[in-house]
């Protein structure tokens, strides 16, 4: 059975709730070096919704702390262009970590994957050295992988412009999904806790609308704990490639009759919006429901609807007005499919990874279906 705890928090009580999960789930931390990795996608401010609160991570950090152990916290970016040392200070990650905040991205380690597309990857050496690694997640939607949360945060462990390779080498949803579970492979952390202060929908992981939600999640089962959050969401979790793939390669279970919960229960987000990419897409008129109409059971009728979805998805730069062409969308572009004139214009090259979206610092781009370029 695994455990999952569900905490409504307040800026009060939120070091207790974090302390009495810790009690509850002993991590036997004394004297243990502590990796404790944030989701720190770029450089947004601390209750954007998008990176992991700092309050949290200070929690978090307090508590390891108080229990003994050598804490350090730190992730790898998303993006080429700012530093992991620029981000934390940007963010205000690095200040809510009580001096224990270290650029993970200084000392890399070449590692093995079982893949034969990709056969390994540039990941920041501390990953493997510490003696636990505790993963904070945050609570949101994900145009490609449907939501963030445990098992998505850990492609962070992956050092800075090498993401962007493993875009090009992993371009669709099914190959990217079988990636970052064997990324998460690589060193599984040994708890998670999900910043579920807020729940961002619709357009994530950057700029979707952010709802308060005053949750926190945790649990040792990664795949129970995004389970829990596709619940909340609204998703069948069966539904998401990452988690079907991350429960068939043993990582945890999907399934609710074995997920204890301790605290709450998760009740389903009213109206909560799910991203365009995936919804299941309506048969267009004498398609006889297109490829969807070659899937034999729900599960990959589904799987079917979510890749047409997908592949017919691109970005378009939505609100030129907040453009202040920057560049990131096309320095970040794993394929170069991007040029300014001066504004960006999306080429034919375009993977649908959709970093770009992700890494506009204005959110001036946003993912729509093919207009037939
Ligand atoms: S779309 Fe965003 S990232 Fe691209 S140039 Fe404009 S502001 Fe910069
Ligand atoms: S244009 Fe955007 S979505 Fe397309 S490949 Fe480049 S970064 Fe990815």
């Amino acid at each position: 059975m695994a455990r999952v705890y569900i905490e409504s928090v307040t800026p009060r009580n939120l070091e207790k709730k974090i302390e009495a999960i810790f009690s509850a789930h002993d991590l036997g931390m004394r004297g243990k070096t502590v990796l404790v990795k944030p989701n720190m996608l770029g450089p947004f401010p601390g209750d954007s919704g998008v990176i992991t609160h700092p309050e949290v991570i200070s929690a978090v950090v307090k508590s390891c702390l108080a229990r003994g152990a050598e804490v350090m916290v730190g992730d790898n970016p998303g993006g080429v262009s700012k530093g992991t040392a620029a981000v934390g200070e940007a963010t205000g990650l690095a200040a809510a970590s009580h001096g224990c905040f270290i650029p993970i991205n200084r000392r890399v380690k070449r590692v093995k994957l079982p893949s034969n597309r990709i056969s390994e990857v540039l990941i920041s050496a501390l990953v493997l050295e510490v003696d636990l690694i505790i993963n904070v997640p945050v609570f949101k939607t994900h145009v490609l992988t449907g939501l963030t949360g445990a098992i998505k945060n850990t492609f962070g462990y992956v050092a800075g412009a090498y993401k962007s390779k493993l875009h090009l080498k992993a371009p669709s949803g099914k190959l990217f999904a079988a990636l970052l579970c064997d990324l998460f492979a690589i060193r599984p952390p040994d708890f998670h806790i999900v910043d579920a202060l807020t729940a961002m929908e619709g357009n994530g992981p950057s700029f979707g609308r952010v709802r308060k939600l005053g949750k926190i999640i945790a649990g040792a089962d990664p795949v129970a704990v995004d389970a829990t959050i596709a619940r909340m969401m609204g998703f069948d979790p069966a539904e998401l490639p990452l988690l079907r793939i991350a429960a068939r390669r043993g990582f945890g279970t999907l399934k609710a009759e074995e997920i204890e919960y301790v605290g709450e229960t998760p009740v389903v987000i009213p109206d909560f919006e799910l991203l365009l990419s995936f919804q299941p897409r309506q048969p267009k008129k004498g398609e006889k429901g297109g490829r969807t109409s070659r899937a034999t059971s729900p599960e990959e009728q589904t799987e079917a609807a979510i890749i047409v979805r997908r592949s017919t998805l691109k970005p378009f730069l939505a609100h030129p007005d907040l453009c202040v062409r920057c560049g990131e969308c096309a320095v970040n572009c794993p394929p170069r499919a991007i040029k300014l004139k001066p504004y960006p214009r999306i080429g034919r090259g375009c993977i649908s990874c959709f970093c770009c979206v992700e890494l506009c610092p204005k959110g001036a781009l946003e993912v729509n279906e093919s207009r037939g370029r």
